[in-house]
């Protein structure tokens, strides 16, 4: 007998939406009604794309780049990407080893479908990136997060790491600098991380998505570079973040080139290939002026100073300062509110958008995501209102 027509296949029953559009859609039903919201939720640069960036997008459409193009990406992009990603990184990339998406997501879903087999364990960060989760399970794999602690600077946790890798591993999910914590995975590490998994022979998938996104002296440390990781890891990467170009959609991933083909035939009949144009802007980002992409950097520098330092004045509230990405993840456990009443509360009282760090995990109870890439004036007024919002609890 036939299913019901609104009976789902089971592998989507479990979809959840992600945590930033929730709380997105809450601000904006009390914008609806006149309330004034500032927005600290979502993860998106402020600026607009570089006007280089831009108007290359734009030559590429008047010019007749709006065709079908290949579906790992259009060999230009590919060269240029091979080149620029291996040299921050230190190593030597091949064409064939990159593969371009639309969007960076989609070089998490393709490389994680074509590696996990059901039944095969998938170690990923908590508080982590929500879409891990949900792409393992998508996989009909088995999700095994490991807490980031914050005595650690958000670093993974290796005593629980090493209980938790076995013969079931199939791929361990790192994210450095990392969405939500800003933490950055340190190189002893790494190589800790990958002994591990050269041990239990299995994948790595490293999202380094805010790679060029650090604050401190030491750039953050590519697990590809440790010798011996390149047979086994996946980079994956993307230009929303660094070029503030998220609604442009383009990511990459780097792998082995077995897999890149692999990856490439899922492309092929899933999206097709990446939208033509958008990839001709991306080869200008990397060849174009590279002194914006430092000035946005150093500005965010600013603001997370800014933000931290002001969270830190807040009595009960305790947050690190994080090396990377453009997040802060402070500790707000002393007022006795989960993270989900402690995020109503802040949108409600103080009018300020943030994310609970249970929207990243369970791990994350006892936090809240800001994002810092907003201007200064209005991560000012946000720790004016949270301040005055806490005192009256
Ligand atoms: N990985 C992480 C850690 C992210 O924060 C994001 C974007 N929020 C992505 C991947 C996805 O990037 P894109 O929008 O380019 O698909």
């Amino acid at each position: 007998m036939n299913r019901p027509l609104d009976q789902f296949a089971s592998r989507v029953a479990g979809l959840r939406e992600e945590g930033a559009y929730a709380v997105l859609a809450q601000a904006q039903a009390l914008e609806a009604q006149g309330r004034a919201i500032i927005h600290l939720e979502i993860g998106q640069p402020d600026l607009p794309t570089f006007a280089n960036v831009a108007l290359a997008g734009v030559r590429a459409i008047t010019t007749g780049q709006t065709r079908y193009n290949p579906p790992a990406g259009v060999p230009a992009l590919r060269a240029a990407l091979a080149l620029d990603a291996g040299a921050r990184r230190g190593i030597e990339v091949r064409p064939e080893e990159v593969v371009v998406g639309p969007g960076a997501k989609p070089l998490i879903y393709f490389p994680v479908m074509a590696l996990v087999e059901p039944g095969d364990e998938v170690i990923y960060p908590d508080p982590g990136f929500p879409s891990y989760r949900a792409i393992i399970e998508l996989a009909g794999g088995v999700p095994v997060p490991v807490p980031l602690l914050e005595e650690a600077d958000f670093s993974f946790d290796l005593a629980a790491f090493d209980r938790l890798i076995g013969p079931q591993t199939r791929l361990i999910i790192l994210n450095s600098p990392s969405n939500p914590t800003g933490g950055i995975i340190p190189p002893a590490d790494l190589a800790h991380i990958l002994r591990r998994a050269e041990e239990h022979d299995c994948w790595i998938l490293s999202d380094e998505i805010y790679l060029r996104l650090v604050y401190g002296y030491e750039p953050a440390t590519s697990i590809a570079a440790l010798p011996g990781a390149g047979r086994r890891t996946i980079i994956m990467d993307g230009f929303s973040k660094t070029y503030a170009m998220t609604g442009w959609r383009l990511g990459f991933g780097v792998m082995p080139a077995a897999l890149a083909e692999r990856v490439g035939l899922l492309l092929t009949h899933s999206v097709g290939c990446t939208a033509t144009f958008t990839q001709f802007a991306g080869v200008e980002a990397l060849a174009g002026d590279q002194e914006q992409v430092e000035a946005m950097r150093v500005e965010y520098g600013a603001r997370r100073d800014l933000l931290v330092d002001g969270l830190n004045r807040i009595p009960g509230v305790h947050c690190r300062r994080p090396p990377g990405a453009f997040y802060a993840f402070p500790n707000i456990k002393s007022f006795g509110l989960s993270s989900d009443e402690m995020a109503a509360y802040l949108l409600t009282a103080a009018g300020v958008a943030t994310l609970p760090g249970t929207a990243f995990g369970a791990y994350g109870e006892g936090y809240l995501r800001l994002c810092y890439a907003s201007s200064r004036e209005q991560i000012g007024r946000a720790l004016v209102q949270i301040e005055e919002a806490l005192a009256a609890l």
